[in-house]
């Protein structure tokens, strides 16, 4: 067992749970996880504020999967989340740490795929289950008895879950299950309408936050670029192509991201270098030594092995995974602009993680702008730019050294010196791409895995724009939500108040439950919850809004 896994070790957690750490790379606990760790093992009931990017699934799903007994084959915790993305994600998750535990099964329980293999699952007794709570709630009403043994419950996202109108269907859910049960509970706000689930449903529960203080960052210029996790790598190549920078530090969260990114790194020629924990400490101060003199340039670390590594060559630090926490992201970017210089700090940020970016904002009092892929135009003229600095210095005196071997070579093969020059230059550049039509061949983005009627989809702005504007990507949705489309516009004197007010009396739904809506002169949108659509659209069949019909349908952006 590592040193760091230590950290991990000392928090109680049973020898296959922290095997299992150790396989998946995890360094130390994230603060949320130092603090709630301990609370959930010893059965106490728990409000924890945090939010994505946390590590709070790991903090509630270490200590239950802990307490859980495989050789009971009864569902004995439930997870509730609010959309069918993070109930995937949370129950991955599950499977990731349980993987030591002969005997665990995890079923994943929402809307939109059949019912019975879920049932099934369960009536064979996974011992956890992650559920929506709408889909959760069709079941109960198959089966009473299915949470009739459940002894822990996570509601995670809270809050979210309360904006998408899930309000009644917990009540629901709460009946289900035995009054002696663990109750935990995952919210990244708490506003009242959570304090009062809370004091209705735990039993004197112990409040975690993690205190964010006010921190200052001077000097660093920051900036956030949105992209999907499995997008990362090449999202960091194509960066690096256009930032000009001396030394720089990219930060990810596990030990495996490190080596990736480093190979990644070097396959493209760069000078990279991974720094985890597994590493020796010679060797890692080898590394620090190798960045300080120029011998590296780049260093890919996790936050536990870039402590106390101060180089003044960094001039950009790339958070390619999401601090846990502003202080750490303050920390990380501290690394750039020492000695007085100026310092560029990059955030890539997934679209699950766009709140923990609100967090760092409101903590540093600093807002963190957006950019854009760099297209392929833009990596031409970077590729081009450092071509002509490295020619450069060379043009003064070449002709005196060289200038008769081109003489002779271009009599002796017969050619122009613009033929020989331009074949010298392919030599030297190692088959780069060097035309628009070959850079904007390469560098593939990866389709992305993730919902796709997110406006933040990097490949958008890729093509370089021939003439005419980009077009224009649509307003993301929030995830959970779905946008639908009524005839209705400006032009029928419909105004916002008056969608909201027919939805809100007649869809039953509450204030929360209803997103954006825009009104357009011949049609208007609505984002209303993606759970309970279908049965929403069907109450609103016949309403009508200024004496004309509705009609709202689900409307598909492409
Ligand atoms: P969450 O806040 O639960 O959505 O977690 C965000 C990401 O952090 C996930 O990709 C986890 O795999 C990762 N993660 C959670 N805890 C740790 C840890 N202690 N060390 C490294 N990565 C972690």
């Amino acid at each position: 067992m590592t040193q760091e896994i230590g950290g991990f070790a000392a928090l109680g957690l049973t020898q296959n749970i922290l095997a299992a750490l150790t396989a998946v790379g995890y360094e130390e606990p994230s603060p949320i996880q130092q603090q709630a760790i301990p609370v959930i093992l010893a059965g106490h009931d728990m409000i924890g504020q945090a939010q994505t990017g946390t590590g709070k699934t790991a903090a509630f799903a270490l200590p239950l999967l802990s307490r859980i007994d495989p050789a009971k084959r009864e569902p004995q915790a439930l997870i509730l989340a609010p959309t069918r993305e993070l109930a995937l994600q949370v129950a991955t998750a599950f499977e990731t740490y349980s993987k030591q535990m002969p005997g665990l099964n995890v079923v994943a329980v929402y809307g939109g795929a059949p019912m019975g293999p879920q049932l099934k699952a369960i009536r064979q007794g996974a011992q956890v289950i992650v559920a929506t709570p709408g889909r959760l709630v069709d079941h109960l009403r198959r089966d009473e008895k299915v949470l009739s043994t459940i002894q822990h419950l996570v509601l995670d996202e809270a809050d979210e879950m309360l904006k998408l109108g899930f309000m009644d269907d917990l009540e629901v859910i709460f009946q289900a299950m035995p009054e002696s049960r663990q109750s935990v509970l995952f919210s990244a706000t708490l506003p009242h309408s959570i304090r009062a689930i809370a004091e209705k449903h735990l039993k004197s529960p112990q409040h975690i936050k993690i205190a964010a203080k006010t921190q200052t960052v001077a000097r660093i210029e920051q900036a956030h670029l949105l992209i999907h996790a499995d997008q990362k790598v090449n999202a960091v190549l194509r960066l690096l192509e256009v930032e000009e920078f001396d030394a720089l530090i990219a930060f990810v969260r596990t030990k495996q991201a490190t080596l990736d990114l480093a190979s990644a790194l070097e396959a493209k020629g760069y000078k990279a270098a991974a720094l985890n924990g597994d590493i020796a400490q010679n060797q890692r101060e080898r590394v620090i030594d190798s960045l300080k003199d120029g011998r590296l340039d780049i260093v890919v670390a996790t936050d536990v092995a870039a402590r106390g590594l101060d180089v003044p060559r960094i001039t950009h630090v790339f958070n390619v995974d999401m601090p846990y926490d502003p202080e750490s992201y303050v920390h990380r970017i501290g690394r750039t602009g020492r000695a007085g210089r100026e310092g560029r700090a990059l955030l890539l940020v997934t679209p699950r993680e766009r709140r923990m970016l609100q967090v760092i904002e409101r903590v540093t009092g600093q807002k963190v702008g957006e950019v854009k892929l760099p297209n392929a135009q833009q990596v031409l003229d970077a590729r081009i730019k450092k071509l002509t600095s490295s020619l450069a210095p060379l043009v003064a005196d070449a002709e005196a050294s060289h200038g008769d071997l081109l003489d002779r070579l271009t009599a002796d093969i017969g050619c122009s010196p613009r033929a020989l020059a331009a074949a010298l230059l392919r030599k030297a550049t190692n088959g780069q791409a060097l035309t628009l039509a070959d850079v904007e061949k390469e560098q593939p983005l990866v389709p992305s895995s993730g919902p796709r009627d997110r406006g933040d989809r990097p490949d958008r702005g890729e093509r370089p724009a021939r003439g005419d504007r980009e077009r224009r990507a649509p307003m993301p949705l929030a995830e959970g939500r779905a946008r639908c489309r009524t005839a209705l516009g400006a032009r029928d004197g419909i105004a916002a108040k008056n969608l909201l007010g027919a939805i809100l009396n007649e869809g039953g739904l509450a204030r929360e439950a209803i997103g954006r809506i825009q009104i357009r002169e011949s049609f208007s949108l609505v984002e209303l919850p993606e759970e309970g659509l279908d049965r929403l659209l069907g109450k609103l069949k016949d309403t009508r809004v200024g004496g004309k019909p509705l009609k709202l349908r689900r409307y598909r952006e492409d």
